[in-house]
């Protein structure tokens, strides 16, 4: 029997990493390649604690469906959360999602027909590649340099007035650790006010996460709010919740409503009273300083050991928060789907560059993840995989 599925979900890729994690899975492996915040981190108890007093005061409340928009003081706390860097957010204006990745399916069904036009970086998170791809739109990119987008290409993509919708991922993309600068924020600012009928949607899952430098506004300030805006617990709580939300103007919130309502009528009223509780008991702050510590001294053990052993002519991004650092290899010395077989007969992982590009290119760079091994496995693997890397360019 040969079921007729759509088009669609037979164009859809699988998720690349997913595989490649399969391989990973052996112990002996030193792995660069995944994705996932460090579970040590992981607030277990004050979960924990949160999780029996939700049950112990609401009871029923908490387990009983819920609205679509989201626990009101969840939905408070994120809106007041964003005052902090000077961005006014009305609680209104934010949907709780069942993780970020909910709201680009949102997205997708609000804005995108066949064969319309999306901006993405390049290049960009894979999540977004294969939720968007569900809705066949035609991607076109601009070129992320060390302080965000090539500008110039995203004005000739605006100037048509074709893009339905520009995703960036402005704080520590995943997956090149890259952060867009104030001055190229402003300048964008200026390009999304002039042609605004390009929706920009600002995926900002680890902002929080920054170990070093100064914080920047998000995009949403210079847009004077005009624009969406992503954010999750995930990397900040932990993802197993799944809880992520959206915050953008009115009308599109009353949309998303109605599409999420479709999708799951509303995300899990237990875990966002738990989450609500533990935000009310607990320093998140302190909580972040943890993880950025942790995080920021890992980051450190990898750029120094790339820095002492990757051969000449391989750079590498140096990220001042987040979970990636991503290397190019000179162009035109194969492709690192062969790196990787090496460095797996090597015992070490990463994660070759290609799926984070929509045009079949990208075969000379990888991702690396720093937030799952300790200084001294970090030092050790990468010494491993730059030894890769020197014989595969020979
Ligand atoms: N956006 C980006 C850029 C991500 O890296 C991730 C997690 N890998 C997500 C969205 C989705 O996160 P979640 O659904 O857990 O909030």
């Amino acid at each position: 029997m040969s079921f007729r599925f759509t088009k669609r979900i037979q164009n859809t890729p699988k998720s690349f990493i997913r595989e490649i994690l399969k391989v990973t899975q052996d112990p002996s492996i030193t792995s660069f390649a995944g994705g996932l915040p460090n579970p040590n981190l992981f607030p277990i108890e004050a979960l924990q604690d949160a999780a029996r007093e939700t049950l112990a005061t609401a009871g029923a409340r908490a387990l009983q469906y819920s609205t679509t928009e989201g626990y009101v003081e969840l939905r408070a706390w994120i809106a007041s959360r964003y005052s902090r860097h000077g961005v006014t957010v009305d609680p209104d204006q934010v949907l709780i999602t069942t993780g970020s990745q909910q709201c680009l399916d949102l997205l997708g069904k609000l804005f995108i027909e066949k064969d319309d036009e999306v901006i993405l970086e390049r290049p960009s998170y894979l999540g977004t590649i294969q939720a968007f791809t569900m809705f066949e739109p035609r991607f076109v990119t601009v070129d992320l340099e060390e302080d965000g987008p090539n500008l110039d290409q995203v004005e000739s993509l605006l100037a048509t007035g074709r893009p339905k919708l520009f995703y960036a991922v402005p704080n520590f993309q995943n997956p090149s650790g890259l952060t867009y600068s104030r001055a190229k924020r402003e300048e964008l600012g200026k390009l999304l006010h002039k042609y605004p009928e390009t929706v920009f949607i600002e995926d900002d899952p680890y902002g929080e996460l920054r170990f070093t430098g100064e914080h920047h506004k998000p995009l949403f300030a210079y847009t004077g709010g005009r624009s969406i805006m992503l954010g999750s617990f995930s990397k900040i709580t932990v993802p197993g919740f799944r809880l992520g939300w959206m915050v953008a103007p009115p009308e599109i919130i009353r949309l998303a409503v109605k599409a999420k309502q479709a999708a799951d009528l509303h995300s899990s009223t237990f875990n966002q009273f738990v989450i609500a509780e533990y935000l009310k008991k607990h320093s998140i702050d302190d909580h972040i300083a943890k993880i950025t510590a942790c995080y920021g001294s890992q980051a450190s053990a990898m750029v120094r050991t790339l820095e002492r052993e990757a051969p000449e002519g391989v750079i590498f991004t140096r990220p001042e928060g987040g979970m990636f650092s991503w290397v190019t290899l000179p162009e035109g010395k194969g492709s690192c789907m062969d790196l990787f077989n090496l460095a797996i007969e090597q015992k070490v992982a990463f994660v070759p560059g290609m799926p984070f590009y929509t045009d079949g290119t990208g075969q000379n760079t990888l991702r690396l993840n720093f937030s799952n091994a300790s200084e001294q496995v970090i030092d050790d693997g990468i010494t491993r995989l730059c030894r890769c890397m020197k014989d595969f360019l020979k």
